[in-house]
């Protein structure tokens, strides 16, 4: 049965759609505070009914009378990726819960075990609250834009499990024909020409997905592709691809920070480039090495709660791998006043790069290549990738787009002035090999684009020899 036919799911999700959207503009800081105290002893009674919540609060002495507010969530302990993995399925849903009305998602974990999580139709309703505001936001209808989602539909990817339980039932009451999802696996050539004669809007897509569609639109394919926004999320966006990617299409790449277990996006990048967390959905916090809050404005990996939602709750979750700088934010020139992750997220902490002299690099801080091709003015790079071989070894493998191979400065000088920039930003001791090749190979059975930094030095190595140095 089409849930939206049950009045006690559609009408609140009706309600919801109608105040989610406007929220964090309509309401001042104050009235906001209140709307997120009680969502957040809302959703701490609901995981207490939990076991590995109820378990976790219980040992730390916690009830959920002792929340009276947001402010109170440094009194509950954190949550980490192995314990939802470890009590999977029945201890990460409430006692009873139908598992018939729900659906497992699962990350995507290209290294590292997955984890799995459930979710249920009304989530799926309600995390949509947070692309409707964006799209309003943006001035675009979500009723007559026309959307392309270029993603991973493999079985419990997220992307797969929204359409068929989500998007399908939607159908019956509006019209979807403005929608259409891809398949990140088809050859990009069948993907540039459905989307010529889609039109789209607006798409949203992996950062090398985009890259490629430049490069072909370069070599005039996708003649009628005129889009008015460009999102990208899940990977790091750097200043090359997002510049390589604007020029071609003349339309803004912007970046949304979505995540599977929150459900939804937790921020989205504004036009000023500033990244607005929907703090009225999620409570966002940083943390050091130590499981200690750092300071507004320093570099923490990210813990997540979801102030919303039934299935499994997502409460001070550390299993993100992203480096966040968080300010309570002022307001910014776009209008919005939110709390803000400064300069945007900063990547998997796994593929941190640390170097013999200490130095410790998120691949978001690491990518020096771009301010270089961006000197030059030069589009020739089509692709690149930064790997660390071994903790004194860097290879950077650069892709040349042929028909500039000869346009504006050649590959030497480019090559040159990369390794130049990386001599200087890393110091000595350091062997850093530019090398052209005629493509990057994607990793074995990898459902995204191959990253832009790679590491292959094991972090205990380069933790083992800060510690020796310290
Ligand atoms: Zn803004």
């Amino acid at each position: 049965m089409n849930p939206l036919l049950n009045p006690f799911i559609s009408i609140p999700i009706l309600k919801n759609y109608i105040l989610d959207p406007g929220r964090i503009q309509r309401l001042n800081p104050k009235q906001l505070k209140k709307y997120r105290d009680k969502a957040f002893k809302n959703i701490v009674k609901y995981a207490y009914t939990v076991p590995l919540y109820h378990t976790i609060y219980k040992r730390a002495g916690i009830h959920p009378n002792d929340i009276r507010g947001i402010d109170d969530i440094v009194k509950l302990p954190f949550v980490t990726k192995n314990e939802l993995r470890e009590n999977f399925p029945d201890k990460i849903i409430p006692v009873g819960y139908n598992k018939s009305n729900g659906h497992v998602i699962c990350t995507g974990g290209t290294t590292g075990k997955p984890v799995s999580i459930y979710t249920d139709f009304s989530t799926m309703a309600r995390s949509a609250g947070t692309i409707l505001r964006e799209m309003n936001f943006f001035n675009l209808n979500w009723r007559k834009s026309k959307f392309v989602h270029i993603g991973n539909f493999n079985p419990n990817r997220v992307d797969l499990v929204s359409q068929e339980n989500f998007q399908s039932h939607l159908k019956s009451f509006f019209s979807m024909d403005n929608h259409l999802n891809i398949d990140v696996d088809l050859p990009m050539v069948d993907i540039i020409n459905k989307l010529d004669s889609f039109r789209p809007d607006i798409i949203m897509a992996y950062p090398a997905i985009f890259q490629y569609l430049a490069f072909l639109k370069r070599k005039g394919y996708g003649k009628h592709i005129k889009p008015k926004l460009f999102w990208t999320g899940g990977a790091m966006l750097d200043d090359y691809t997002r510049s390589y990617v604007e020029d071609a299409f003349e339309c803004r790449l912007l970046n949304i920070y979505p995540s599977v277990e929150a459900g939804a996006d937790i921020a989205f990048e504004c036009m000023e480039g500033t990244w607005h967390i929907h703090s009225d959905f999620f409570n966002v916090e940083a943390i050091d090495e130590a499981g200690e809050l750092v300071s507004s404005g320093e570099r923490g990996h990210v813990v997540l709660t979801r102030l919303w939602g039934r299935g499994t709750p997502i409460i001070r979750y550390t299993g993100m791998d992203d480096w966040v700088k968080l300010s309570p934010g002022e307001e910014c020139d776009c209008g919005l006043t939110t709390p803000v992750i400064l300069g945007g997220v900063e990547g998997r902490m796994r593929a941190n790069i640390i170097l013999p002299n200490g130095k410790v690099f998120p691949p978001g801080a690491f990518c020096f290549i771009t301010p270089v091709l961006l000197k030059l003015k030069t589009f020739k790079v089509k692709r690149y990738q930064i790997v660390q071989r071994k903790i004194d070894e860097i290879d950077i493998l650069l892709v040349i787009d042929e028909d500039l191979r000869n346009v504006g400065p050649s590959v030497d000088v480019i090559a040159d002035s990369i390794r130049e920039s990386y001599m200087k930003k890393i110091g000595p001791g350091v062997t850093i090999n530019v090398r052209e090749v005629n493509e990057i190979k994607n990793d074995k059975n990898a459902s995204k684009p191959p990253p832009i930094v790679v590491s292959h030095v094991k972090p205990e190595e380069g933790y083992d020899l800060l510690e020796s140095k310290s």
